[in-house]
């Protein structure tokens, strides 16, 4: 391609609307534009690196024999009532697009689609015979995210490859699952990238063990814990790890104290001069569920540690049966407002204790007339501990489970794991944090889905049994931009060969030099010929402004047509070193051709 026919605009200011460099770089170098709140076009260049990632990413799944096909993205709002998602979707998380066509017929832009495979699934697989099978796609996918930003990287609409496979058996399932676990290195590696499985939540996807595949990044959403020995990583919305060991008490004897303007755990040590590992903390949170119903849910966790919401929102899943509810729709701290629609009378706000009476309930049709009373590991076996009074301004020293308070019968774990802290795995090994960038999930979703949808097949003694299922996720636009995030300097983009838009630019120092133009030409020619992707920079524009030019796009090699033209000799400039050599005209598309093949071959991992 002829930069001087191309659609090419550079910009020299960082655009204010970018936070991160990949966003501001994805920006100023023409590769994308912003439309509307998370919704980018794709012009030329980035098109190019979507469709070669994309490429990679299909044939390491063709390679484990997965099916390419491409399902709706209007999905009616019916299926999604049959996996019981839709009020979930379009009302708790929000996170689908709905509409309702002439016909009054609701309607889901599809955000992922497990349903739709499902319904396909249950009409077209009948035998254990077509078993194990998979299918996959490669596809706009549109979520009303909360918060878009970061360009491609948190979008409203943006490209994914997810992939669903259909078993017999969780042993199927779970070769499967290793053989993806495969595949999105392969992918990652392929594309040049540093990255990290890790230990995954499996959200409201569901199912049992899912991994998420992260790219290193500072600029990263995600913080991962992981141990030096590689045996552990985790997402630190899953994350496990040995809190450090509490300090013994100083509290030998039960007695209540004026303790004023300690609603803080930091000023409650300070004012009793205690560690917060002696402190039993009690934190209240409202959940509602989808059939309406509010839950007043009291946590006990030890003093130092903090609630991981993520945790305490999945066990509160597994208890909906309770409450007659499916799913939940929401779990906040519930502020003035909110406490007026349920409290009884004013709470004790900092200064609540473990047995909070169920009084300050108000009865109501809507709202369990009982805290949901749960208690957190750490704070199980904790002695002569400091805890709330029950009383603003007090609190008790030298309490006891099973003297002062009774323990919860619920002990769940819903602590948030802190770097610092001991590996479960081998008490030596301390928890490191890295922000890391979820570019892919897989997930073992089991029967979640065939049951709720009644998507079964005949097994060979004739019963109708339920598919297990896989998902497995690569946000395609997201892995893009994640790899300028890695991979970039103070002069631009630096992309990796394997998914650079071209892969040698060639730039025309002076385009009115007879001699520099027909070298260029020839070259250009040459090295299309050899398979090697390349520009040629033939704007009448000066030279500096297009080696500039060529620095900020990243195109992984230089070519410029300068001095050493008498001597037979072009410069080669490699972008992500900077280190230029001269090479004879003869020997420049061989040699690229080359280097490009080397850096495309699969690192060792
Ligand atoms: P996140 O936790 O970042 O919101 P998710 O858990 O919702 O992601 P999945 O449903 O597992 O994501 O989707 C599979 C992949 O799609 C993710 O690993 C990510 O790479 C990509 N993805 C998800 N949401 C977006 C988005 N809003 N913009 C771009 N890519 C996305
Ligand atoms: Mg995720």
């Amino acid at each position: 391609m002829r930069l001087s026919q191309m659609l090419f605009v550079t910009l020299r200011e960082d655009p204010a609307e970018a936070e991160i460099p990949s966003h501001k770089l994805l920006l100023r170098a023409g590769y994308i534009r912003r439309i509307g709140s998370g919704i980018y076009a794709y012009l030329p260049l980035m098109w190019r690196v979507l469709q070669k990632v994309s490429q990679i990413v299909r044939e390491e799944m063709n390679a484990t024999g997965a099916q390419e096909c491409l399902l709706p993205q209007i999905q009616p709002a019916d299926l999604w009532r049959e996996s019981g998602r839709w009020d979930t979707y379009t009302k708790a998380e929000g996170i689908m697009f709905a509409l309702t066509d002439r016909q009054d017929r609701e309607l889901g832009l599809g955000p992922t689609h497990e349903e739709v495979i499902t319904a396909v699934a249950r009409e077209m697989i009948r035998s254990y015979r077509q078993l194990p099978t998979h299918l996959y796609q490669i596809q706009t996918k549109f979520r009303d995210e909360i918060r878009p930003r970061f360009g491609l990287m948190r979008g409203r609409e943006f490209i994914m490859k997810d992939g669903y496979s259909f078993h017999t058996d969780e042993e199927s399932l779970k070769k499967t699952y290793q053989d993806m676990h495969h595949a999105y290195s392969n992918m990652l590696s392929r594309c040049g990238l540093a990255f990290r499985p890790v230990e995954a939540d499996s959200g409201a996807i569901g199912g049992s063990g899912s991994q998420e595949f992260m790219i290193l990044a500072d600029a990263g959403e995600d913080e991962v814990l992981y141990t030096e020995d590689g045996k552990y990583s985790a997402n630190v919305e899953k994350a496990v790890s040995l809190t450090t060991e509490a300090e013994p008490s100083p509290f030998n004897t039960y007695e209540k104290r004026q303790t004023p303007n300690t609603q803080t755990i930091e000023n409650l040590c300070k004012f009793l001069k205690c560690s917060a590992t002696q402190i039993v903390k009690n934190v209240l949170y409202q959940a509602v569920y989808d059939n309406g119903m509010t839950v007043l849910v009291l946590v006990n966790i030890r003093g130092d540690q903090d609630v991981n919401e993520v945790k305490l929102q999945n066990e509160l899943v597994r208890l909906a049966d309770q409450y007659s509810a499916k799913t939940l729709l929401a779990l906040t701290v519930p502020d003035a407002a909110t406490q007026q629609k349920w409290a009884s009378k004013s709470l004790p706000l900092g200064y609540i204790a473990p047995d909070l009476p169920d009084d300050y309930i108000n009865p109501a049709k809507d709202v369990a007339p009982r805290f949901l009373r749960l208690v957190d590991p750490t704070a199980v076996n904790l002695t002569n501990f400091v805890t709330g009074g029950g009383e603003s301004g007090y609190h008790v020293v030298g309490a006891n489970w099973g003297k002062q308070f009774q323990l919860p019968k619920l002990v769940v774990d819903v602590r948030k794991a802190l770097p610092g802290d001991r590996a479960i795995h081998d008490a030596k090994q301390k928890l490191q944090s890295a922000r890391g960038i979820e570019v892919g999930h897989i997930f073992q979703l089991g029967t979640k889905y065939s049951k709720a949808m009644g998507a079964t097949y005949t097994s060979e003694q004739g019963e109708e049994l339920p598919f297990y299922m896989g998902c497995y996720g690569v946000g395609v636009s997201r892995l893009a931009q994640a790899a300028v995030e890695q991979s970039y300097d103070k002069d631009g983009i630096i992309w990796p060969v394997a998914i650079a838009p071209y892969q040698a630019i060639i730039s025309v120092p002076n385009v009115s030099d007879s001699e520099q133009m027909a070298a260029a030409e020839k070259l250009y020619s040459e090295l299309n010929q050899a398979g090697v992707e390349t520009l040629l920079d033939d704007r009448n524009e000066r030279a500096g402004v297009k080696f500039k030019d060529a620095d900020l796009i990243g195109i992984p090699y230089r070519i410029v047509t300068g001095r050493s033209l008498k001597a037979g000799k072009v410069e080669v400039v490699e972008r992500a070193t900077h280190q230029s050599q001269e090479i004879s005209l003869e020997e420049v598309a061989p040699t690229l051709k080359q280097w490009i093949e080397a850096a495309k071959l699969l690192p060792e991992h």
